[in-house]
C-alpha cells in the first residue's frame, strides 16, 4: 500500500491531457490535466486525492501536476483542476509556482462540487491570481450543489456543465431547453461555456444547438500521454509541437 508522501517523492504518476474542442472551429482549444497514480489503489483520482486531503499533502501533490503539466505542454493552453483547499492554504500564489512559467493561457478548474469553506480569503487569493493573468473555471456546474450564485460571485472566464447535463442529451428535450438556458446565462454574466462528457454524435450535436462554445469528452478524444488530437472525422487535427 502506497502513501501519497511516497508516490510524490518517486513521481509515480502521469499526467493525462483531453482535448477542449473549441465548437466553432473545431480545433483544440485547449487541454485539461488529469492526473493518473501508477498504484493500482489510487487509479480514481478522487482516491488520491482523498488520501492526499487526509495526508496534509493535498498541496504538494496539486503542485507536483502542475509541474508535470507545464513541463509536458509547453506550447498548449492548460486546464488545471485545483483543489480548493489549495486556494485557501495560499498554495497557487508563490510565485515559484509553475504555472506563472507557462507562456500560453491557465485555466485553473475549481470543482462546484466541493464548497470553499473560506470564501472571502479565496476571493482574494483569486483576485491576486487573475492579476497575473490566470483565468477561471467552474467545473461540474449540474452536479450535486447546483450553486448558479458561484458563478455571480466568482466572475469565471469559463463554466464547465458536468456530464449529468449532456448525457443521454437530445434536440427538443426539457433538459435542451435547459442546457441552452444556462448556456445564455452564463454568456450574459461573461463565461464562456464547456460541455463535459460527450460520448454520442446526438449529445454533440445537441451541444452544438446550445450555442455551447465548448466541448470535451470520449468522442472527441480520451484523456492520454502525449496530447491527443481531437479525433472527429472531418476535424482538422490542431496544431502540436
Ligand atoms: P473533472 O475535472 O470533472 O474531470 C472530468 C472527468 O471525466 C475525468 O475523470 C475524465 O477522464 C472524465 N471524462 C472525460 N470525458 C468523459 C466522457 O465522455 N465520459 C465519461 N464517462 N467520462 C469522461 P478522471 O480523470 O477520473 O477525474 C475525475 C475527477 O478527479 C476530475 O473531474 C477532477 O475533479 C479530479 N481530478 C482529476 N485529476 C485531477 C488533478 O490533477 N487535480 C485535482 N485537484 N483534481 C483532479
Ligand atoms: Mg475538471
Ligand atoms: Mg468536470
Amino acid at each position: 500500500m502506497t502513501d501519497v508522501q511516497t508516490l510524490i517523492d518517486g513521481s509515480d504518476f502521469d499526467v493525462h491531457y483531453q482535448p477542449v474542442l473549441d465548437l466553432r472551429t473545431n480545433k483544440a482549444f485547449a487541454y485539461e490535466a488529469l492526473v493518473r497514480a501508477h498504484p493500482p489503489e489510487f487509479k480514481n483520482p478522487l482516491v488520491l486525492i482523498d488520501a492526499a486531503l487526509r495526508e496534509g499533502l493535498m498541496g504538494v501533490l496539486g503542485r507536483a501536476i502542475r509541474r508535470k503539466a507545464v513541463d509536458d505542454c509547453r506550447d498548449l493552453p492548460l486546464f488545471l483542476n485545483i483543489h480548493p483547499n489549495e486556494f485557501e492554504e495560499g498554495w497557487l500564489v508563490r510565485p515559484d509556482d509553475p504555472i506563472f512559467e507557462h507562456e500560453h493561457p491557465v485555466y485553473l478548474e475549481i470543482t462546484e462540487g466541493v464548497p470553499l469553506s473560506h470564501f472571502s480569503l479565496c476571493h482574494e487569493v483569486l483576485q491576486e491570481l487573475r492579476g497575473k493573468g490566470m483565468c477561471l473555471a467552474v467545473d461540474d456546474l449540474g452536479a450535486g450543489y447546483s450553486n448558479l450564485k458561484y458563478i455571480a460571485d466568482l466572475n469565471p472566464e469559463m463554466v464547465k456543465l458536468d456530464r449529468d447535463l449532456i448525457t443521454g442529451l437530445t434536440i427538443g428535450s426539457r433538459l435542451h431547453t435547459l442546457v441552452t438556458k444556462i448556456v445564455d446565462l452564463c454568456t450574459a454574466l461573461g463565461a464562456k461555456v464547456v460541455a463535459e462528457g460527450i460520448e454520442t454524435d446526438e449529445e454533440l450535436a445537441a451541444v452544438r444547438a446550445t450555442g455551447c462554445h465548448y466541448g470535451q469528452g470520449y468522442l472527441i478524444a480520451r484523456p492520454a500521454f502525449p496530447p491527443p488530437r481531437p479525433r472527429l472525422v472531418g476535424l482538422e487535427p490542431p496544431t502540436l509541437h
